[in-house]
């Protein structure tokens, strides 16, 4: 606690002059956004070898492998009822406020269905090109999700940064070493150490988050035109974008709190106070994944979070629970079928509430990857694909508020799971 005691101030100052720079003046936000890579760069770098240190750590700690049956199962049903949660409240929210039906705030002339995906939003071009050649169903994306797991070669898995078949590898590795007894004991020494030799130099990456975290804000702002390019385009949204943030906060400080409190049992305010710097973290690099070393840290040595189960529950969460990204594909795909004047049926919202669901969790927790998946939501209702450019210019932004949520999601799981897990107290 007491590292960040000092660098929350910082954290907050940089987001600000982050926004006020890249705000104003844009040029010189792109200019800084340089610094700003390079601090996801150093997290990203940090990703692999620590899912693998903290993962067989975590385990060897759980006394015996057996346990890891139990919490498995707890992580995976908490996941599943919250993200269900969320998908429901995107659910309703968006059918209560209606934003693309007419009366709704959409302007003419700014923003209509049909336009093709390309005349727009040129700063998009490679998620466009995603889009396009989007061709799976949801069936072919979890079966790449669950084929992916097993990787044909670990190391170019870890090269590629795919994090599923990692986590799979260190789980039946750690789960291995600790039935080895004393010929598995020095090799979890070995990654106990390397666990703790990485979260130091996570402690020493965190003191550079406040320029860090302030330069990736200045810089996309920047790329976004500052705020006199990037507010029209959010106030011609505004109905889509107030629905899906109404929804974030509502899953993020009604639902999860309550669910903190009664399970976690800690206050939710405290809570939340340790797990800012993760939080801030994934708005300004709108990735779970390159937040984790982050989020790992303030679980551990803010939160209480025993490293048995941060070390467990947090790298899947990364990739496999994403609560932000649910509520917002159902918020988008029900918003795009009310602007095309299409009202979607009871079944075809129970469509929408399975697939948003699946396609979270085969969303990779990297930027914009859940704008990518929601193809196969907007395909699975038949609404036209061509959608997806209605909500394509504040999508970047709108991510990174989904993604503080898939990371404050990540965090309550962690407490919650490790204090309805015997023994971690
Ligand atoms: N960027 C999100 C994440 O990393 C995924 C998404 O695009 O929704 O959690």
């Amino acid at each position: 606690m007491h590292q960040h005691r000092f660098l929350l101030p910082g954290i907050l100052g940089g987001i600000v002059s982050g926004i006020l720079l890249g705000g104003f003046l844009p040029e010189a936000g792109q200019g800084v956004s340089f610094v700003g890579d390079l601090f996801i760069r150093v997290l990203t770098m940090l990703v692999v070898p620590l899912i693998i240190a903290a993962m067989i750590t975590g385990i060897s700690r759980l006394g015996d492998v057996r346990r890891l049956g139990p919490l498995g199962t707890r992580t995976l049903l908490y996941y599943l009822s919250t993200t269900a949660i969320a998908v429901t409240i995107g659910i309703v929210l968006v059918l209560i406020i209606e934003p693309g039906t007419s009366g709704g705030i959409l302007q003419p002339g700014t923003t209509e269905p049909g336009n093709g995906l390309t005349e727009q939003h040129h700063a998009a071009g490679t998620i466009e090109e995603k889009i396009r050649s989007e061709d799976r169903t949801i069936t072919d994306l979890l079966k790449e999700v669950i084929s992916g797991m097993v990787p044909t070669n670990l190391f170019r898995a870890m090269a590629n940064n795919d994090i599923l078949p990692v986590i799979a590898f260190s789980l039946l590795l750690g789960g291995v070493l600790t039935t080895l007894g004393t010929q598995g004991k020095p090799v979890l020494d070995f990654f106990s150490g390397l666990n703790e030799a990485l979260m130091k130099i996570i402690h020493l990456v965190m003191l550079t988050s406040p320029v860090g975290i302030g330069a990736l804000v200045a810089g996309r702002l920047g790329e976004a035109g500052g705020f006199s390019g990037f507010l029209p385009e959010l106030l011609n949204l505004a109905g889509y974008a107030a629905t899906v943030i109404a929804g974030l906060m509502l899953h993020s400080l009604v639902v999860l709190p309550l669910l903190l409190k009664l399970f976690g049992r800690i206050s939710p305010l405290r809570f939340a106070a340790g797990t800012t710097p993760a939080l801030l973290t994934a708005f300004s690099t709108a990735s779970s994944s390159a937040s984790l070393p982050v989020t790992i840290e303030c679980a551990e040595e803010n939160n209480g979070v025993s490293p048995k189960t941060a070390g467990f529950v947090l790298p899947m969460g990364a990739t496999i629970n994403m609560d932000g990204t649910a509520l917002y594909e159902a918020v988008a795909v029900i918003f795009i079928a009310q602007m095309n004047g299409i009202a979607l049926g009871g079944a075809e919202l129970g469509i929408v509430f399975l697939t948003a669901t699946l396609a979270a969790i085969g969303a990779a927790g990297i930027p914009e990857a859940g704008l990518v998946t929601m193809v196969l939501v907007l395909k699975a209702v038949n609404l036209p694909l061509e959608g997806i450019s209605l909500i394509l210019a504040i999508d970047w932004f709108l991510d990174r508020c989904r993604t503080t949520v898939n990371v404050w999601g990540d965090s309550v799981g962690a407490r919650i799971i490790d204090k309805l897990t015997p023994d971690s107290n």
